[in-house]
């Protein structure tokens, strides 16, 4: 999954806002961390995180000048879509972005994990897929 985190950071590390002393230095940290973080949540929360090129664009906007803002929305956008679309293509064969296997996020009556594979698009399974309409209905009424 870095392999995009770190693409993100390849093509923006040199535009990050000049500065003395240890600034730039500094400003290419919190951008690598910020593309991880923003990469691992589209890994493993990927249907409750909504807009991540906003989001990204909006942490790490600061670390640059003006007139590369227009610039790293677009590298954002372009690499964020494909990891996106990445661990949709995954989850749509039954298995996460690592390879193992995708399991409804459900618990049983038994009160055990689900082991069933979640419909395509959702975190559950057939019988379980209720829980997801509840959820985005709360999240509705909520906003
Ligand atoms: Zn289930």
């Amino acid at each position: 999954m870095y392999q995009f985190s770190r693409a993100i950071y390849r093509e923006l590390a040199n535009e990050v806002l000049p500065g003395s002393g240890n600034a730039v230095c500094e400003r290419r940290q919190r951008l690598l961390a910020e593309c991880e973080s923003t990469v691992e949540r589209l890994a493993t929360d990927r249907h409750y995180f909504a807009r991540p090129v906003r989001t990204l664009f909006n942490d790490i906007r600061a670390l640059f000048p003006m007139s590369s803002q227009l610039r790293v929305y677009g590298v954002i956008e372009r690499h964020v879509l494909l990891a996106a679309q990445y661990v949709d293509t995954q989850a749509r064969e039954g298995v996460t972005f690592d390879g193992s296997p995708l399991c409804c996020h459900a618990t049983t009556r038994k009160g055990t994990s689900c082991q069933r594979v979640p419909l395509p698009g959702s975190k559950y399974c057939p019988s379980h897929k209720h829980l997801d309409d509840d959820v985005r209905e709360l999240e509705v009424t909520a906003a």
